[in-house]
């Protein structure tokens, strides 16, 4: 059966439904599959399949502990009409490149693909491991998995979400879809500080002992739905499995064949996802790492140093304003040979230090990843010239993506087919996106995103229309250190 581990050299292994529940290991670390699975199946053998049969096999490989008929429940309860693309991820070619769209759910940003299963694999992991204690799920959020995650746990039975994100810097469609959100477990902040602040402060929380033993008295447990949790993780290699499978079924590689991928890239869970796609079996050329201004990741893919002494930029891309990449520490722990106490001392110079420098092992592994970035001005023309010349519209995180490629494409003359995971609906940051295909100033974000419906015609996603009529059911603002106070607040 497949195991699960923690990246700081823990020898406690895990099923799957355990880290699930666990969310994150008591020694910091976070869990990783202590063997990647190989593809359970032939690529020619799921020519013509649908998402979700791709995903039962993709994600019921890495959970083996899950029965058919617990996987085909999870599956089959997440990927349904809430999806706007019958597809579930349509793939369309713009320019140079795939999209691989993953917004056509609730929220219309990718963090659905993961967020509507894991409360489907959480909740069958708790009757699986007989916890009776109501799951208190923890999240930071720089804007899409927060509404992602009350979406998917909204009145889930047994279940308490609480959101942090930062106030001021998220969108004011993504600010408004979280503070309008329903359900009776669910709570919402903002916090006086940026994305990094709210995840480190949550994962004080979680390193905290006595605090959970607090919390287990009053019949609670936490655990995370950010991509911290292995249960957010696996899910998204999915998508990278199935875009292989539909390049072949359309003809534009050959079985067998190598992809590129580029991923707009913030805490490092998307484009991991694509390196287990590719530890599993798929053919994949090289991982196109895009980052905005904040682009802790492009230097250290350059140089082998990660090093957040930098200053932090608000971006119009602000589900990348991030410094502390959560999932790079899995990858550096696969490429140092599964050398937990290596990366312990990597992660605590990072703590004490604010930076650390990797082996020459780990930099060698690195060779399948290309980093680049895309400033604010740079993204926005990227979205007015893919609008203009290919009647295509981006959103702005995946505008850095493309740029970045096309940076890439210049640089090296790959030509492999390549394709770009495309994070986010246009209409979650409709103010940039209106004004980058020339478009002019409107009073508020509800505003461009009407501008930007009739000048495009591009259908406004279900979860965005009427928001501004919405009720406003959250308005909390917090302070970092009052965190681990009002996640007590909540679950009392
Ligand atoms: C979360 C997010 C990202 C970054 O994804 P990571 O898995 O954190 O690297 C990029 N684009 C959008 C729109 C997002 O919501």
């Amino acid at each position: 059966m497949m195991k699960f581990k923690s990246t700081r050299g823990s020898d406690r292994e895990l099923t799957g439904a355990q880290a699930i529940i666990q969310g994150i290991s008591e020694d910091k670390g976070l869990y990783v599959p202590t063997e990647i699975p190989a593809l359970p199946f032939k690529i020619e053998d799921m020519i013509g399949k649908s998402y979700q049969e791709i995903a039962f096999k993709v994600i019921g490989a890495f959970f083996d502990d899950y029965t058919e008929e617990e996987m085909k429940y999870c599956i089959d309860g997440a990927y349904d009409e809430k999806f706007e693309a019958k597809e579930i991820a349509p793939i369309v070619k713009a320019g140079d490149a795939y999209f691989l769209e993953l917004y056509h759910g609730k929220t219309a940003a990718f963090k659905d693909m993961a967020l509507s299963i894991l409360p489907y694999l959480l909740t069958t992991a708790t009757k699986k491991e007989k916890e009776d204690k109501k799951i208190c799920i923890l999240t930071a959020t720089s804007g899409d998995t927060g509404k992602a995650a009350l979406e998917g746990f909204a009145d889930v039975p047994g279940t308490e979400i609480i959101v942090f994100f930062p106030n001021q810097g998220v969108s004011q469609v993504q600010e408004q879809q979280m503070i309008t959100q329903e359900g009776e477990n669910t709570h919402v902040f903002a916090i006086n500080g940026n994305f990094d602040d709210a995840q480190t402060g949550v994962k004080k929380i979680f390193n905290d002992d006595a605090f959970a033993e607090k919390l287990a008295k009053s019949g609670c447990k936490l655990s995370s739905a950010n991509s911290i949790n292995v249960g957010r993780l696996v899910p998204q290699v999915a998508y990278y499995v199935y875009s292989y499978i539909k390049l072949v079924e359309q003809g534009v590689i050959k079985n067998g064949e190598k992809m590129n991928i580029v991923v707009p890239t913030g805490n490092f869970g998307n484009i991991l996802a694509g390196y287990y796609a590719k530890l599993m079996g798929i053919p994949v050329n090289k991982f196109i790492c895009a980052s905005n201004e904040n682009k802790v990741l492009t230097d250290f893919i350059n140089t082998g140093v990660y090093d957040i002494k930098r200053e932090f930029y608000l971006t119009n891309s602000p589900s990348m304003d991030i410094l502390i990449s959560s999932n790079l520490e899995r990858l550096l722990y696969h490429l140092s040979g599964g050398n937990g106490e290596e990366i312990k001392g990597l992660m605590e110079n990072l703590d004490s230090q604010k930076s650390y420098e990797v082996s020459q092992k780990i930099k060698d592994g690195m060779a399948d990843f290309y980093g680049g970035y895309a400033d604010v001005d740079t993204t926005n023309r990227t979205i007015g010239e893919m609008y203009a010349d290919h009647d295509y519209l981006m959103d702005t995180h995946t505008a850095v993506a493309y740029k970045v490629y096309e940076d890439y494409k210049e640089a090296t003359g790959d030509e492999t087919p390549t394709i770009i995971a495309s994070t986010a609906s246009a209409y979650k940051f409709a103010e940039s996106v209106a004004k980058s295909i020339g478009l002019g100033e409107e009073e508020n974000g509800f505003r461009y995103v009407e501008a930007l419906a009739a000048k495009t015609g591009v259908r406004v996603p279900k979860g965005l229309k009427d928001l501004e009529l919405r009720e406003v059911r959250h308005t909390g603002v917090i302070d970092v250190d009052q965190m681990q106070a009002t996640v007590e607040n909540c679950v009392e």
